[in-house]
Order: C-alpha cells, then structure tokens, then sequence
C-alpha cells in the first residue's frame, strides 16, 4: 500500500494499493482505499493547499508526477 502525500504540503491525499513496480501515473478508483483530497471539477486537490495532483479520467485519476511524492510498498506482480 502506498501513501500519496502532496508534494508541496505534505498533506495525506490518498492510500493507494500499487500493483506492479512502474511510476505511479494513473490510479484506479477501485484500488483507492483511503481519499483525502478534495475532487473539485474534475481535478484532485489537496486539502490543505489545493495544490492540483491529478485529474479524472473515466476510472482513474491521472497523476501529476511533479505533485505528489509517495511511500509504502508497490505489490509485485
Ligand atoms: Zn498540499
């Protein structure tokens, strides 16, 4: 499980079960466990700073890489 912090703040925005050792540069709704950010018009803020992380597309958010940092475990596939 990974943890998704805002790259600016440090603030939580999501709890997210990574399958596979790529780049985290989509996340699925259904493997998001835990959401802190606010979802406003389609985009991913942060809570505290309302720095954009990502965007909807569909299912998924797509990951603004420069955004975000993480830490936790990907699960190996
Ligand atoms: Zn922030």
């Amino acid at each position: 499980m990974l943890t998704i912090k805002c790259g600016r703040c440090k603030s939580k925005i999501m709890r997210y079960k990574k399958i596979g050792p790529g780049k985290v540069l989509r996340c699925y709704f259904p493997r998001i466990k835990k959401l802190f950010a606010l979802v406003e018009e389609g985009k991913l803020k942060c809570p505290s700073c309302a720095n954009i992380i990502g965007e909807k597309d569909g299912d998924l958010f797509k990951m603004n890489s420069d955004e975000f940092t993480y830490s936790g475990r990907k699960i190996n596939k």
